[in-house]
């Protein structure tokens, strides 16, 4: 039985402008026109925050995350910055906290963004996350992340990080990978740790020709970026690791992850409609999943939240699925297959169980290594259920996911004992009697 979704968006990804100057070669924006004004922003920030005041007491405390995102948000600088002085303001007056993220493709920083930037920065009750897109080294990320006239963006983008990690502590590379750049996955992986950044995201597109070849070649490719993780001795996110780690705890605690669209997670277009996601706002053209906008709020008995919530419902195959590399995305599925619950028949199911597959026993021996470290009382609740399971105590601890295989360790656990019973009774009933 899927639980019936409740709107308690906690997220807001903020279309700041649709234009962009890159014209990235995968690119699945389709509307390149249209900049939010000041007082839409505002308004969002206002309905955003009015709604979860009202949930604000019926549920545990949990940060309100804004994303400026675009196109490139930063080609809108003055409404990033009024957004930006305004929740200061809210901030203030009602004692809370706030994520601020910006996803920017680097090109387009400014003397005055940084400078403005670093006077914002120390201020408390922000906590900031500024994510670059870069696809690895230069000629990998130059065959794709091109400029209008198609000179490509990397020189400027490599300037533009260092400048960007003077500001801010948490920074995040976003590549994007591809069939077509999968070859060079671990070269470009180590020129994306040069960078030196606290995060490092590989995220592959959900389009394209994932066939076998690709496929293994993208394991190995793997297996030699995590050597190098390692190697190199970096200890922090590498999502491949560290969220390939939480789906699985989340997958053993029957956690729903994944996507949150129309639920946690809301896109606001740069007109001020609400959607359910981002991608919703980039699709909006063809598919239209508008459920209100920030002025008048959600129609919570219109026709798009009751597609949403029949999406949730029929996404059967994505919503037991325990790949933990996918993110189940109901747009893409869209995009692709005109119905949100259908799932891609292009390989890409077949990548991310065999990655899944592949990463499992490695994501183990780092845990059991103690290379890898769950939260704060996982680790403790996961011996509890079973799931991390010890079979003596010389034996080091392995996590396992599946129900049956703790069920059948548990079973062999239950004989053994059920064994040293039975020898210390009949040992007891060899003793001679007095
Ligand atoms: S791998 Fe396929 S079935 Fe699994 S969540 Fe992703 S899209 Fe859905
Ligand atoms: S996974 Fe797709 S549909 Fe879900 S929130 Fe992300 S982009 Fe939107």
């Amino acid at each position: 039985m899927i639980a019936e979704i409740k709107m308690n968006p906690k997220s807001a990804y903020i279309f700041v402008t649709n234009k962009c100057n890159l014209r990235c070669k995968y690119c699945y924006e389709e509307n390149r026109t249209g900049d939010m004004a000041p007082e839409t922003m505002v308004a969002a920030i206002d309905w955003l925050v009015s709604h979860y005041e009202k949930e604000m007491f019926a549920r545990p405390f949990e940060n309100l995350t804004f994303t400026f995102f675009g196109g490139e948000p930063l080609l809108n600088f003055p409404t990033v910055r009024t957004g930006i002085d305004y929740l200061r303001s809210i901030c203030d007056k009602l004692n809370f906290k706030v994520g601020i993220h910006i996803l920017s493709n680097g090109t387009v920083l400014t003397d005055e963004m940084t400078e403005y930037f670093k006077s914002i920065r120390p201020y408390n009750n922000f906590n900031w996350h500024f994510q670059v897109s870069l696809d690895g080294c230069e000629e990998t990320h130059n065959a794709n992340r091109v400029f209008a006239n198609d000179e490509g963006s990397y020189k400027i983008i490599s300037e533009n990080i260092k400048k960007i990690r003077e500001v801010f502590k948490s920074v995040g590379v976003r590549m994007t990978v591809t069939p077509e750049n999968i070859k060079s996955l671990s070269k470009d992986f180590e020129a994306l740790l040069s960078f030196g950044t606290p995060v490092t995201n590989l995220t592959p597109i959900v389009e394209g020709d994932w066939n076998d070849e690709v496929i293994s070649t993208f394991i190995e490719e793997l297996k030699k970026c995590i050597e190098l993780y390692y190697q190199r001795g970096h200890n922090q996110y590498f999502n491949y690791l560290h969220h390939s780690l939480e789906r699985i705890v989340d997958n053993s605690f029957n956690r729903q992850k994944g996507c949150r669209a129309g639920e946690y997670l809301i896109g606001i277009s740069t007109e001020g409609k609400i959607y359910p996601c981002h991608r919703f706002v980039a699709y909006s053209k063809k598919y239209d999943f508008c459920l209100g906008d920030v002025w008048k709020g959600i129609d919570e008995n219109g026709e798009a939240f009751k597609k949403i919530k029949e999406m949730r419902q029929r996404a059967i195959k994505c919503l037991n699925c325990k790949v933990f590399s996918c993110n189940r995305c109901f747009a893409t599925n869209m995009y692709l297959n005109q119905d949100p619950a259908a799932i891609p028949d292009n390989g890409y199911c077949e990548m991310n169980e065999k990655i899944s597959s592949a990463l499992r026993p490695i994501i183990r021996r780092l845990l059991v290594e103690g290379k890898l470290s769950l939260k704060e009382g996982e680790m403790a609740d996961l011996k509890d259920m079973g799931v991390l399971y010890k079979v003596s105590k010389d034996e080091p601890a392995e996590l396992v996911e599946d129900k049956l295989d703790v069920m059948a360790r548990c079973m062999i656990r239950l004989v053994k004992e059920l064994q040293e019973v039975k020898s210390a009774l009949s040992l007891l009933a060899s003793r001679p009697k007095d």
